[in-house]
């Protein structure tokens, strides 16, 4: 037992496993967003990755990794618990695990910004769900004690995998979880724009999974690719535009892009498909440089997006996201 780098954990007050450490809100992230407990359920904003970097850790939402359990600014004894972005706040998001029982999971968790403050300790004021977390000096109350129970996910189309997120309820669309490439929005001086993950073939089970119910609303033959430009490089792909709205994006919808499949789909525009239906087998098609999966996730809140719209143009015009919040198992692992 033990943490690890990089695992997903609950983080649940010793003297009360029913409740969880949740960011407030409706699976939200936003700067300065305050932490409490909350009844402990399979969601978000409940689960927490452990980042170990040199001599101390970061505890950062699942919900979206660039934010980070942080200490308010200024704050001394008892100071508020809240996120915020861990780049632009490097210290105060800085956390030491102190071990109580490591067989349990058991810590504290201290409070790591300089020599000053490390004498506080995560602590809950209460365990009734809804109660605030704070910073405080270690007392002998078991509200500082914290199990980490890690979450586990058997990921594709078994039922398992997925759950309620802020998509909505989805599946994973692969089993493997493994990534080459993650997401970027722009193109950096060394990085071309990447909208969207790449997920490797590295498990028996090669299949794509439609990540949630939805109509299929474009496909493409890799042999007659679409004259749009580049249109080719996409290989064989499918998209589909998703029925439910999503939980914490003011009830806009959200369509999946699944690129350079093995076969040419056989599903065509307009064909409803359930959550973990398989629509294809990872491939090679495109540009590609060997067999993957590039998973792209767009949300958007207008007519191009209601479920039944079909054809590619529209598509480019949305907004787009970076998967890896709703799929939080996913990890670049190039081994
Ligand atoms: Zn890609």
């Amino acid at each position: 037992m033990g943490y690890e780098n990089g695992k997903i954990y609950w983080i649940v007050p010793q003297n009360n496993t029913g409740i969880a450490l949740s960011v407030y809100g409706n699976t939200q992230v936003s700067q300065n967003r305050n932490v409490i407990v909350w009844s402990k359920q399979d969601v978000l904003d409940q689960l927490w990755r452990v980042d170990i970097d040199n001599g101390f850790a970061r505890i950062k939402s699942a919900i979206n990794y660039d934010y980070a359990l942080n200490i308010w600014l200024g704050s001394s004894n008892y100071g508020n618990c809240d996120i915020h972005t861990w780049s632009d706040n490097k210290n105060d998001s800085k956390i030491n695990f102190k071990t109580i029982d490591a067989s349990r999971n058991l810590y504290l968790i201290q409070c790591y910004r300089n020599d000053a403050d490390n004498n506080l300790y995560l602590t809950a004021e209460s365990t009734a769900s809804g109660a605030n977390v704070k910073w405080a000096a270690r007392n002998t109350g078991a509200n500082q004690v914290w199990q980490l129970i890690e979450k586990t996910n058997a990921g594709g189309n078994t039922g398992t995998g997925g759950g309620l997120g802020p998509y909505g309820k989805y599946v994973y669309p692969t089993y493997c979880k493994k990534l080459s490439d993650d997401f970027r929005l722009k193109a950096t001086d060394t990085e071309r724009q990447h909208l969207g993950i790449d997920i490797r073939d590295k498990h028996a089970d090669h299949g794509v999974y439609a990540f949630a119910d939805g109509v299929v609303s474009f496909v493409q033959d890799a042999n007659h690719p679409d004259s749009g430009t580049n249109m080719w490089t996409m290989g064989n792909c499918i998209a589909i535009n998703h029925s439910n709205p999503t939980t914490n994006m003011s009830g806009q919808y959200a369509r999946t892009l699944y690129m350079h499949l093995l076969s040419a789909p056989t599903l065509t525009p307009g064909q409803q498909v359930k959550k973990g239906d398989r629509i294809g087998t990872i491939g090679n098609t495109g540009k590609s440089t060997g067999p993957h999966l590039h998973f792209g996730l767009f949300v958007g809140n207008d007519a191009r997006m209601a479920p039944g719209v079909k054809g590619w143009t529209s598509i480019s015009l949305l907004p787009v996201v970076d998967p890896i919040n709703a799929l939080p198992f996913y990890h670049v692992d190039r081994s």
